[in-house]
C-alpha cells in the first residue's frame, strides 16, 4: 500500500486529516513517525506557501508522498488577523487557551454583529519528482463571546456556524467533516489522489 505522509505534529489537525482520506487506499503517516524529520520554519507570507515549504521539506526528507496542511483563522475586526500566525497569536509559548483568551480580549467590544471570520486551509501535495498540487477551503462563521462545547480543536468552541446556530465546539465532528474548510480542501486533495493513484 503506499504512503502517504501528513508533515503536522498537530494531533487535532492529523485526526480530522486520517478521517477525511480514510476511503483511500493509502497509509498514512505524520511527524510522529519521522522524529528526526527536519524542523519546518513556517516563514512563508500566505497559507499556500507554507503549505509547499512543509510538504516540500518532509518530501525532500522522506523521498515519499506527502501532504503539508497550512490552516488558521482570518477575523474581520482585527484586519484579517492572526492569519498564518493562527497558532502561535498568543506568542512563543502559545496553547489553544491561551490563543483564544488573546482573541476574546482582543474582541472585547466588539458587537456581535462584527465578529465575522473565516477559516482557511491550504493543502499541498509534494512527492520525490515536485510538486503534484496545492489545493484550498474556506469556512465562514462568527466569533462568539463564550467557549460553546468540546469538540474539535484550537479555536472551534468560538466558531459559530450560523446556518446551524452552534459552534464547532458543538457540532458533532461529522458535520465539521463535510463542512469545514479542511473539509473543503481535503475534498479536492482527494480527487487529486486518485488520479494521482492511477497515474
Ligand atoms: P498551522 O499548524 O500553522 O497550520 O496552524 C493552524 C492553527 O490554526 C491551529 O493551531 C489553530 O489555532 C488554527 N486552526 C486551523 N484549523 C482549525 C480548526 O479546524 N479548528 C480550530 N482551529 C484551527
Amino acid at each position: 500500500m503506499k504512503e502517504l505522509v501528513v508533515a503536522t505534529k498537530n494531533k487535532g489537525k492529523l485526526r480530522e486529516i486520517k478521517g477525511l482520506l480514510a476511503d483511500l487506499d493509502l497509509k498514512i503517516t505524520s511527524l510522529a513517525d519521522y522524529p528526526d524529520a527536519p524542523e519546518i520554519e513556517e516563514d512563508g507570507k500566505t497559507f499556500g506557501q507554507n503549505a509547499l515549504k512543509k510538504a516540500a521539506t518532509i518530501a525532500l526528507y522522506t523521498k515519499k508522498l506527502t501532504l503539508g496542511e497550512d490552516s488558521g483563522i482570518e477575523i474581520k475586526a482585527l484586519g484579517n488577523k492572526p492569519g498564518i500566525h493562527s497558532a502561535r497569536f498568543s506568542g512563543e509559548k502559545a496553547t489553544d487557551r491561551k490563543n483564544n483568551l488573546k482573541m476574546l480580549r482582543s474582541l472585547k467590544n466588539v458587537p456581535a454583529s462584527k465578529r465575522q471570520a473565516r477559516y482557511r486551509c491550504y493543502a499541498a501535495l509534494v512527492d520525490g519528482n515536485g510538486i503534484v498540487d496545492l489545493l484550498s477551503g474556506q469556512c465562514s462563521g462568527i466569533i462568539t463571546k463564550h467557549a460553546r462545547g468540546k469538540n474539535g480543536f484550537g479555536y472551534d468552541p468560538y466558531f459559530l456556524i450560523k446556518r446551524y446556530d452552534q459552534t464547532f465546539g458543538e457540532l458533532d465532528p461529522s458535520v465539521k467533516a463535510k463542512i469545514s474548510h479542511r473539509a473543503l480542501a481535503l475534498k479536492k486533495v482527494k480527487k487529486s489522489l486518485r488520479k494521482y493513484l492511477k497515474a
